[in-house]
């Protein structure tokens, strides 16, 4: 009755509106619909273990320096002499320094301490970025994708509708195993690229030749390569580029995104940065450039209030000498869970990507990836990411993570094994 009389009286007058673009994004998404599917085994089967090979997130704790470090920044935010208020939204020098030597000047890819952005994560990074660019731009995303690469930019009205598995106007790059899941340069240039190599969700890497034919292109065609770079953590061939800023030419179109989720165990502490060198430009309307820097710093300071003090503490402590060992060791953890599971899949006849350099095991299942995903889970209790969900050339894969105890793995690959004999 009363919303019947609140809507006459509102008839025909100007009322809020949305951003109907958020209409277009697909209805359900992956990990729900799993979620759900897990959810009703459950209910019929409430005494059947269930392994999670799932949703992607670590479950180690944190090294032992980073609570060292967080427990001494925690203690002098107690003290009037080394309490901390605002920091410098950009991220505290400590932590900038020693990323820019580590991670990029030990490795020959010259960046500067100025030229890193500490943030929260790479999710909002690589999800917020494209808000820099204009809304006609061309935007090309690795097929299959991280889904926030596509949704954000259907957020932001670069796409039609979803039908037949994509978006209409993004150009989709199509990864599979013809060209060992590392895309083909496009025939009709995008302005924006999306590349993330060690790959999630193939666990594919690229070499340093291809990630320079990537780079040359984009030069030629005055494009922006956007390079996340999430799992360089779990690299262990060194002949394999860690950031795009060890190509030579980079520095003028390109962008990369690191977290230290995946590389020390942050997924619930949060931290991460993106890197933007100064010499990266960008163009008006009237081809004009524009450092991109100075536009993302102007983002960052308005939109983003930095990350706390004792998180960047804890950051900053992976650099250390036995930091590094103790990320070393941890990440090579899951790679070892990695290394066993392809193995025992092949075993099984299951034809393996990734899962090398990388934490994320490719399966072709030579099926449905939804119905070898049911079948996983009705007959071994397993859940598996099945590949449909991170694009059309997903079908027929699904991804495994190596994100687990080592004795889950065991106990999970024993239960596929009996169910698939
Ligand atoms: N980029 C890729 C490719 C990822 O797979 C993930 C997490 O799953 C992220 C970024 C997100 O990282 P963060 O935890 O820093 O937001």
């Amino acid at each position: 009755m009363l919303k019947k009389k609140i809507y006459s009286f509102y008839k025909g007058k100007r009322m809020i509106t949305i951003n109907e673009h958020y209409l277009k994004l697909r209805a359900s998404y992956l990990f729900s619909d799993i979620g759900k599917r897990v959810a009703e085994f459950k209910s019929k089967n409430p005494e059947k273990e269930i392994i999670k090979f799932g949703i992607g997130d670590v479950t180690r704790p944190l090294p032992k320096v980073c609570i060292d470090a967080f427990h001494k920044a925690t203690d002098e935010m107690a003290n009037e002499s080394s309490f901390r208020g605002y920091g410098d939204e950009q991220g505290y020098a400590f932590l900038r320094e020693k990323i820019a030597h580590y991670d990029f000047q030990s490795r020959g890819a010259d960046i500067m301490a100025d030229e890193i952005f500490v943030s929260d994560g790479a999710k909002c990074d690589t999800g917020n970025f494209q808000e820099l660019f204009s809304q006609d731009i061309t935007v090309a995303v690795p097929d299959p994708v991280y889904p926030v690469y596509v949704d954000t930019n259907v957020m932001a009205g670069r796409t039609r509708g979803f039908t037949d598995g994509r978006y209409g106007g993004l150009t989709y790059l199509e990864c599979n195993a013809r060209n060992g899941f590392v895309p083909d340069l496009p025939k009709d240039r995008p302005d924006l690229v999306y590349l993330c190599f060690p790959n999630n969700p193939t666990g594919a890497t690229i070499t340093k030749t291809q990630l320079e034919q990537w780079v040359d292109y984009a030069r030629k065609t005055r494009s922006l390569i956007l390079f996340d770079a999430a799992y360089v953590a779990f690299i262990r061939d060194d002949s394999l580029p860690h950031s795009i800023f060890e190509i030579e030419g980079a520095r003028d179109v390109a962008v990369e995104f690191r977290s230290f989720s995946k590389t020390a165990g942050f997924t619930g502490t949060r931290c991460a940065y993106t890197v933007i060198p100064k010499s990266c430009m960008a163009y008006d309307s009237r081809d004009n450039q524009h450092a991109i820097h100075s536009l993302w710093l102007r983002r960052h300071t308005t939109k983003f209030n930095g990350v706390c003090y004792m998180v960047q503490r804890a950051a900053e402590a992976i650099y250390s000498d036995e930091g590094r060992k103790q990320v070393a060791e941890l990440n090579d953890y899951y790679l070892r869970n990695a290394h066993y599971i392809v193995k025992e899949l092949r075993l099984l006849g299951y034809e393996c990507f990734g899962g090398e350099n990388a934490p994320y095991i490719w399966v072709d299942t030579r099926m449905n990836s939804w119905k070898f995903f049911d079948m996983l889970l009705e007959k071994a209790g397993v859940v598996c990411t099945p590949g449909a969900g991170f694009g059309k050339c997903g079908e027929g894969y699904v991804r495994i993570s190596a994100f687990n105890s080592f004795e889950n793995v065991q106990k999970g690959l024993e239960k596929i094994k009996k169910a698939i004999r």
